[in-house]
């Protein structure tokens, strides 16, 4: 039985002596299960000094080049100690950063590219990659198993492809893909990797986290009991979304998805929360709109934009929303709260669906690979409000899917609708008709529902959403007949104002306390009396009435955030008071 392992040893200066073949020749073997090994030494100019020694699919770097390379991975290590997540598990996917390679007398696996091409890189020779390990290429782009195969594997590459070609060397790194984190990020614009690209300069990370985590088990969780306030009226009063909670905002194109969430970041200012709105596969003028518009409210303060736009290579867009989320499970795990708006998952479906077809897995339903749930589901299920032990943090997820021509039962919606804890269903009919935000109030819902409300907001809604469902079925009803009974009569009028203070203007969030005295106002039907097309105006008047002359009854509201039947009386007071001032409409 022959069981010789051929190997080659390169140097360049000068050549190794027999007794330090033979002592190589002793630690090959001993890595090999003690196969006999067979050492070639070759002339190789470009080893520098030192040399290496290639066996199987192994290579032991013992260059000078390479024993600085692991001096300085260590020294990486040793500094990034108080970070976040130990940098021995971790590597970021970045070409120039670290560059740490577990090299010692262990050797490292590596192999050969056979095939590249639109991000995407099929490695041969490597054998025990693990889904997920970060793969070194000989030019420093590195790239992420994704598809293991009996015979060679897959990569997606986060960088240039133009240096890598066929026969290009690849090399195992044994960690996973981690981004840097940390406060310094706060305020700034970066790509998927965790770059700036906003000119202003690095980033001082104070640590790395994995792209890929596990979700907090349910130990570590506990209920959404505390509000996520959007500011749009017709949000927080019927669909309540709470910290921790994950909400889809649903619709076709241009019916204002992307403007509610930036609504609810511009919101949250003086909150205590980080805003992080990570875009994929966006046009970038679209996002450079989206980045003046939360300067000029000056949400940039406490928000993080993620980039990915359209013209990045699929691998970078369908990494964005986990970079993303690794960013803000820095912050959730020091018990802050964050909100995250992955603006749209249904481009990032179509990001993984078009690397998918690259790699050559099996299409499925609306050519989707077999795991696009998992996709979205390991991403959301990352959302979750922490128990006070794990302190307290939360993220909580606004993901935003695009529906074609309001189908939500098409193979993405449905599951990124049984995922989520609810939905606003954004309609276009709607939104033409001038009823905006265009939130359909009949297919959204909120499925944490009314714990996620203050008090005050809780009893303040009383049956809104029943008195509107009532007025959209009468008024279809009664569209075409014309002498209607004083009740009915009364409804309809009643539903008008009420659609017409739902109405809310871009950027113009309302407060707490703001929208429980409009509530009250409209409940106890004190608004009626208002033509409809008064009725915008009348509401920023009453409003600026409360603010500016009840300031202990809005400061009131806000500070209990409960609404006792005293403080009801005197705000249904005040109206009336305020009422018989605009008696002209
Ligand atoms: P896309 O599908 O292109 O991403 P979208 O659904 O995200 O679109 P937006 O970009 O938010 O929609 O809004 C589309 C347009 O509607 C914008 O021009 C925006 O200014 C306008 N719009 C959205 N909401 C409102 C509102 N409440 N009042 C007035 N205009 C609005
Ligand atoms: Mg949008």
């Amino acid at each position: 039985m022959n069981n010789t392992k051929k190997a080659t040893l390169r140097y360049a200066a000068t050549a190794p002596t027999q007794e330090q073949i033979n002592s190589i020749k002793a630690v090959l073997s001993k890595n090999l299960q003690n196969e006999e090994v067979e050492i070639e030494a070759i002339l190789d100019p470009s080893v520098g000094g030192g040399f290496i020694v290639n066996c199987g699919n192994f290579e032991y770097d013992w260059s000078d080049q390479g024993r600085a390379k692991q001096l300085r991975a260590e020294l990486n290590t040793a500094a990034l100690g108080h970070g976040e997540v130990i940098s021995g598990r971790i590597i970021t996917m970045l070409k120039e950063k670290v560059e740490d390679f577990e090299l010692s007398i262990k050797g490292r696996e590596v192999g050969e590219v056979t095939w590249v091409g639109d991000g995407i890189a099929n490695v041969d020779g490597i054998e025990h990659a693990f889904y997920g390990e970060i793969i070194e290429f000989e030019d420093g782009t590195k790239g992420m198993a994704q598809d293991i195969r009996d015979d060679h594997i897959g990569c997606i590459l986060f960088g240039d492809d133009t240096g890598i070609r066929q026969g290009t060397r690849a090399v195992r790194t044994y960690k996973e893909a981690g981004v840097p984190v940390g406060e310094d990020f706060i305020g700034r614009v970066i790509d998927a990797l965790g770059q700036p690209v906003d000119g202003k300069g690095d980033i001082k990370e104070s640590g790395y986290r994995p792209v890929e985590n596990p979700a907090p088990g349910i130990v570590d969780r506990q209920p959404v009991n505390e509000p996520m306030e959007t500011g749009i009226l017709s949000i927080d009063t019927m669909f309540p979304i709470g910290r921790g909670q994950r909400e889809l905002i649903i619709g076709d194109r241009q019916t204002g998805k992307t403007s509610i969430a930036l609504d609810t970041i511009i919101n949250q200012k003086g909150k205590d929360v980080i805003c992080i709105y990570v875009a994929i596969g966006q046009k970038a003028s679209t996002v450079a709109k989206i980045i003046q518009i939360l300067k000029k409210n000056g949400a940039m303060d406490y928000s993080i934009v993620v980039s990915s736009t359209a013209s990045d290579p699929s691998p970078l867009q369908y990494i964005a929303p986990y970079s993303a989320t690794a960013l803000a499970e820095y912050f959730m795990y020091h018990g802050k709260d964050v909100l995250i708006v992955y603006d749209d998952l249904s481009k990032h479906a179509v990001a993984y669906r078009a690397l998918s077809l690259l790699l050559e897995r099996p299409p499925g339903r609306e050519a989707y690979p077999g795991d696009v749930f998992y996709l979205h589901s390991r991403l959301l299920e990352r959302s979750s409000k922490l128990s006070s032990d794990q302190g307290g943090g939360s993220i909580t997820a606004l993901p935003i899917i695009e529906t074609l021509a309001g189908d939500v039962s098409a193979y993405i919606p449905t599951n990124v609708i049984s995922i989520t804890d609810g939905q606003i269903f954004l309609e276009s009919d709607l939104f033409f008709e001038g009823m905006r935000p265009a939130v359909n109030v009949g297919l959204s819902v909120s499925r944490v529902g009314s714990s996620a409300q203050t008090r005050a907001m809780k009893k303040a809604t009383g049956s809104i959403r029943i008195d509107l469902a009532q007025y959209r079925e009468m008024a279809v009803f009664t569209q075409f007949s014309s002498d209607l009974d004083e009740v009915t009569k009364k409804q309809l009028t009643h539903g008008n104002v009420l659609m017409e203070l739902l109405k809310q203007p871009l950027e113009h969030p309302l407060a707490m306390h703001e929208q429980v005295i409009i509530l009250i106002a409209v409940t106890s039907g004190r608004i009626d009396h208002i033509p409809v097309r008064f009725v915008r105006e009348y509401k920023e008047k009453l409003i600026s009435h409360f603010n500016y002359n009840c300031q202990e009854i809005c400061a009131e509201i806000t500070k209990s955030g409960d609404l006792t039947e005293a403080l009801r009386k005197s705000i249904l007071d005040e109206i009336d008071e305020f009422n018989k001032t605009i008696e002209d409409y």
